[in-house]
């Protein structure tokens, strides 16, 4: 099946095609003739599966037949995400596969300052994606109204009802106009995600995308344990042994993905780093020259590479592994696209080894280790404190940066295995 037996109007097409999607994914297939019949949706999908665009673009196919003139802080269509990255990204997806068409989209979430929110609310927006507490917050404030939704969709439900967010879902579901058409993600059902929906749905349909469908299946994943000191001489020896010819790197920060970048560029490797202190132009830049293969490595934070749309990239390495389990899930299907196999590497050092446990845990999976001449029993052991980055959080950069190239006050054991 194609997009185009999907009936999907110009714009999105166009978007689609932008993208360099051919055809629709399992979920998408099942689930967009339904939505844009408008039919309430119980949707059972992973992270992976394509699941956004599922509920993107019909959403934006059926504002576009009935354009409206919104009024400050009234969104048409609203979302809850149980994370503020997942909102980000939602929100990243309406503005991609929207771009010919003319809605004003934002997201907000807690952590951060409302007043630019509050702001960009006030100006009208057709499109809002939340986190529960910061929406109601807003609510309570008077700067939010959800009497125009017309579309509400609830994207990875069994994860907010397990993280709590029962009684705000509620409140927020209680403030809904009644005639609205409903769109509920879950990734696994369970009776909990089926009461809730039960209550909330009007004679729903029920689309069943099933893990198997996930590109994460296809995607060779390994970790190696390894000592931060460490990490440059393993990501060159793995350009050295291994078959690599297009290769994505993250690194959680900007100094970081410039650091890697400049050490991969003295080893002869070409290589470019895109992060958000980058101009459009360099990013520009850097994003043909990997297109076109006159670059073989693009270093890049997780921010930077959400506007990557580069097909057959062969191996992802995550030189820094993401703090939010789902930025892996993100990371690792830049490969595999599109029906494609491909590799993801995982560097994980003694402190990043509670960021492996629950990208595990979130994306029900076991990575396996790989065996390396810069194996580090301590990185695979750590567990407690040790497993966690030094707090503040915020000057993990500095203090880096801080530490001296030798062990510092702990020692650290390293295995060299004779390679
Ligand atoms: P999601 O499950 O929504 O997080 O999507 C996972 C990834 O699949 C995203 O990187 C999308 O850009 C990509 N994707 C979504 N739909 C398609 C499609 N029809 N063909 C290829 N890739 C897609």
């Amino acid at each position: 099946m194609s997009f185009q037996s999907l009936n999907i109007i110009d714009p999105l097409s166009r978007a689609i095609a932008k993208e360099g999607y051919t055809k629709p994914t399992p979920i998408q297939m099942q689930a967009i003739p339904y939505l844009l019949e408008g039919k309430d949706l119980m949707g059972i999908a992973q992270t992976g599966t394509g699941k956004t665009a599922a509920f993107v673009l019909p959403i934006l196919q059926r504002m576009a037949a009935e354009i409206k003139t919104v009024m400050p802080g009234s969104p048409r269509v609203l979302v809850l995400a149980p994370t503020r990255e997942l909102a980000a990204q939602i929100d990243h997806s309406f503005a991609t596969y929207g771009q010919f068409l003319r809605f004003k989209h934002t997201a907000i979430f807690g952590g951060v300052s409302q007043v630019p929110q509050v702001r960009i609310l006030s100006r009208g927006v057709d499109i809002l994606v939340a986190t529960p507490g910061r929406l109601l917050d807003l609510m309570n404030q008077g700067f939010i109204k959800l009497k125009s939704v017309e579309y509400f969709v609830l994207d990875e439900m069994d994860r907010m009802l397990d993280m709590g967010f029962v009684k705000d879902m509620r409140k927020i579901v209680s403030a809904l106009p009644q005639k609205r058409q409903s769109l509920f993600f879950s990734a696994t059902p369970n009776r909990q995600t089926d009461e809730f929906a039960c209550k909330l749905l009007d004679n729903a349909v029920r689309v069943d995308a099933g893990p198997q469908e996930s590109a994460l299946d296809r995607i060779d994943q390994s970790v190696f344990f390894v000592d931060q000191v460490n990490k440059d001489r393993l990501l060159q020896d793995l350009f050295e042994k291994k078959e690599m010819s297009r290769v994505l790197v993250f690194t959680r920060t900007k100094h970081r993905a410039d650091k890697v970048a400049l050490k991969l560029g003295k080893s002869k490797i070409r290589a470019a780093a895109i992060h958000g202190n980058k101009s459009q132009v360099q990013r520009t830049r850097a994003m043909q020259d990997f297109k076109s293969g006159r670059i073989q490595v693009l270093v890049a934070t997780d921010i930077a590479a959400r506007g990557i749309d580069v097909d057959d990239i062969t191996h992802i390495i995550n030189y820094d592994l993401p703090n939010e389990p789902e930025n892996y899930v993100h990371r690792i299907g830049r490969t595999a696209r599109a029906g494609a196999r491909g590799v993801a590497y995982s560097f994980c050092e003694a402190d990043e080894r509670d960021y492996l446990r629950g990208i595990e845990r979130f994306a029900r999976i076991k990575i396996g280790a790989a065996e390396h001449q810069y194996h580090s029993e301590r990185a695979k052991n750590a567990t407690g404190a040790a497993a966690r980055p030094p707090a503040p959080q915020r000057s993990r950069a500095i203090l880096r940066n801080a530490r001296p190239n030798k062990p510092g006050p702990h020692p650290i054991h390293t295995v060299r295995r004779a390679s």
